[in-house]
């Protein structure tokens, strides 16, 4: 009996043979020793590329989650790999650690965050494998590995973005902050200033990123800052019911780009400037119910504007159907060899397509203009880089793909997508 799964947005859908979830180390590595290939590992199923699609065996480690153990003077915690994020910030709330950054939602797994390069924004704060203090994961042998930063540090950077192609990752050791406070406002300008004091604006703050409305030549700026201020209440999210505003307006006056233009930047004129406190935990997710595709791009940090005039120069001339704003971050420079922000301070370009239609001809005619400005792709969202392209973009490409076998000398985890990615076709 074959099973169907699909990722968050639909696009991607796949008809394992199976679909295991063991609760325990020894079925994961009977997993890995005897199951039907290829073996993909999925985390929650967010990644807009076909990551962990196969016609094999689909093993998700939903019931392998939790915390093993902590060291409070490190501020270390030793979590299973299937914990999501939101579980995972209540418990380190409750060991007073806290994680130094984040994305958009808390619904991915751990290891999948880890497993594509997931990232918050923050010209200082990196992505969550720059935490990683030690790991332990299974080959494609069967072995049980142990990484520490100490001992195995070019591994843990050859290992710690790997796209579940290096081993199903079983437990990792992050290195997290005491728990904090974040001042957090938003407050909307002309994306032509935006655009103007980008490096100062975004180098201002803790945590500095911008979300630019399709046609309405305004942005919205997020900042937030440590503060040991008392809380104060989040206001109640509005992204969802802002969405249903914006694909309104996109139905009924997609031919009138001026009037749709002026009405959004009427209703974001009238938009409350957000300001408040609160803990960590309660300042960085949103709930993300509208189902869309995404591309997200990471290019060099200065190349940043000059690509997002060109994006939003493209959107508005040739696709009156994109409603979803633009995302624009920047993530610090890291050492992981398979990382995007290797060694490069980045500016991060997200565009998104309502999951409803078609995303390929928008994301198509973006991808050349991210790519002119030297962009590497999400590892977890769309693109049409194979593996001649990421040679050319990751100066330890060769020698990350000799681990690689190394770790997985049977191709057990190699799907056709993971092939084209890593030239095994
Ligand atoms: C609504 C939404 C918001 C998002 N926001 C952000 C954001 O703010 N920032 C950002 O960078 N990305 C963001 N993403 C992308 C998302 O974070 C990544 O695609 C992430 O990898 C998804 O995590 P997951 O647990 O769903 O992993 P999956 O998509 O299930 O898997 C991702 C990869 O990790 C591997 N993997 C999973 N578990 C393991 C394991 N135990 N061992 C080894 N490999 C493993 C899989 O094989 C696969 O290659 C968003 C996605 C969505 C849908």
């Amino acid at each position: 009996m074959t099973n169907s799964w699909t990722n968050w947005s639909g696009f991607v859908a796949a008809s394992p043979q199976q679909i295991l979830s063991p609760d325990n180390l020894g079925g994961i590595v009977e997993a890995v020793k005897t199951a039907l290939g290829p073996l993909r590992v999925v985390g929650a199923g967010h990644s807009f590329t076909p990551l962990a699609a196969t016609d094999g065996t689909l093993l998700s480690l939903e019931k392998f989650e939790g915390l093993v153990s902590h060291d409070p003077a490190a501020s270390l915690a030793r979590i299973r790999a299937g914990t999501r994020l939101g579980p995972l910030m209540k418990l380190l709330q409750e060991i007073g650690q806290g994680l130094p950054n984040m994305g958009d939602i808390d619904r991915q797994a751990i290891g999948g965050a880890l497993g594509t390069a997931t990232h918050g924004s923050g010209r200082t704060l990196g992505a969550y494998h720059t935490q990683l203090e030690a790991m332990q994961f299974v080959d494609g042998q069967g072995a049980v590995r142990e990484l520490t930063l100490a001992k195995d540090r070019d591994l843990i950077h050859a290992t710690g973005v790997a796209l579940g192609a290096f081993g199903i990752l079983t437990e990792v050791t992050l290195k997290n902050v005491a728990t904090y406070r974040l001042h957090r406002r938003k407050w909307v300008l002309p994306i032509k200033d935006m655009l103007a004091q980008f490096q100062p604006m975004m180098g201002a703050h803790r945590s500095a990123e911008f979300y630019y409305v399709p046609f309405s030549g305004h942005a919205q700026f997020i900042a937030s800052d440590l503060s040991d201020k008392p809380v104060s209440p989040r206001p109640p999210e509005e992204d969802e019911e802002g969405l249903a505003t914006l694909r309104k307006l996109r139905t009924v006056l997609a031919w009138a780009p001026w009037l749709r233009g002026l009405i959004i930047r009427s209703v974001m004129a009238r938009l409350p400037a957000e300001d408040y406190v609160q803990d960590w935990l309660n300042v960085y997710a949103s709930d993300r119910r509208t189902r869309f595709n995404e591309m997200e791009y990471h290019l060099p940090f200065e190349e940043g504007p000059k690509a997002l005039a060109e994006i939003i120069e493209l959107t508005e001339k040739r696709f009156p159907e994109v409603y979803f704003p633009m995302e624009v971050r920047s993530v610090a420079a890291d050492e992981f060899w398979l990382s995007p922000f290797y060694k490069r301070p980045t500016c991060s370009i997200a565009i998104h397509h309502d999951a409803a239609s078609n995303p390929l001809p928008f994301m198509r005619a973006a991808e050349p203009i991210f790519r002119k400005y030297g962009g590497r792709p999400h590892w977890g969202k769309m693109h049409s880089l194979t593996a001649r392209d990421f040679a050319a973009l990751y100066p330890r490409w060769k020698d990350a793909m000799e681990v690689r076998r190394d770790i997985d000398p049977q191709g057990r985890f190699v799907s056709p997508y993971l092939a084209s990615l890593f030239g095994l076709a």
